[in-house]
């Protein structure tokens, strides 16, 4: 990828994912702009019904807009108790523009009297890739399953992480790592499937 001269967009203007992608795509020479970087792209709504959906739909609108290849990701967090809300609610559960601190209280006050075997919650993560035209070329979704615990653990991370804990890790997201989450988490696996695949298409 070094040699290549393609321009490659993420399509998120949260700091804290982006941080996190351009952790998982440098060790492989692949450098990004966000959208952040560029003035005038419009805000992308996130309508869809499905993590694919919306990914899609922000890859394919920056794409179109900066005539530029750009990743979409969407992700969010379902708990089984909860019928797997928030889903892909997961940035507005406590309404629009909600913090994690406000989501994250609703999260805490609807699992109340949930005992500990019932709090089964798993991350998803939906990648894609939109060519400079806006046709989807390359999607990859996966999982990063654990348990929600009532009391928030550590301060790594962001959104739900100090409340997600890992069971075989004993810890929440907020307790381990960045490098250990950059290993583990459901945009690491995502992104560990995308990456073979975004770096044949882009030498083929
Ligand atoms: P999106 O920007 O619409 O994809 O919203 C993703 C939302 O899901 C975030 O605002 C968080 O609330 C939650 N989320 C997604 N990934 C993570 C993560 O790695 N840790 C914690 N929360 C996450």
């Amino acid at each position: 990828m070094n040699d290549s001269p393609r321009q490659l967009v993420l399509a998120s203007r949260n700091a804290k994912k982006i941080a996190e992608m351009r952790d998982l795509l440098d060790p492989h020479g692949i450098a990004v702009t966000s959208v952040a970087d560029h003035d005038g792209v419009p805000e992308v709504v996130e309508d869809g019904d499905t993590f694919a959906a919306n990914a899609a739909k922000k890859a394919a609108e920056v794409a179109r807009h900066l005539g530029a290849w750009a990743i979409g990701e969407d992700s969010g967090l379902s708990v089984a108790a909860l019928g797997g809300r928030p889903g892909v609610y997961s940035a507005r559960f406590a309404g629009e523009d909600a913090t994690d601190d406000a989501n994250n209280a609703k999260l805490v006050a609807e699992l109340e009297g949930v005992p500990d075997t019932k709090r089964a919650a798993h991350y998803t993560c939906h990648v894609a890739l939109a060519d400079p035209q806006g046709e989807i070329v390359l999607t990859v979704e996966a999982r990063c399953r654990g348990r929600i615990v009532s009391e928030p653990r550590g301060g790594n991370g962001f959104g739900y992480d100090p409340y997600f804990l890992l069971p075989e890790w004993g810890k929440t997201f907020g307790e381990l790592s960045p490098l250990v989450k950059r290993c583990l988490s459901h945009r690491a696996r995502a992104f560990g499937r995308f990456v073979p695949q975004l770096v044949r298409l882009f030498r083929s």
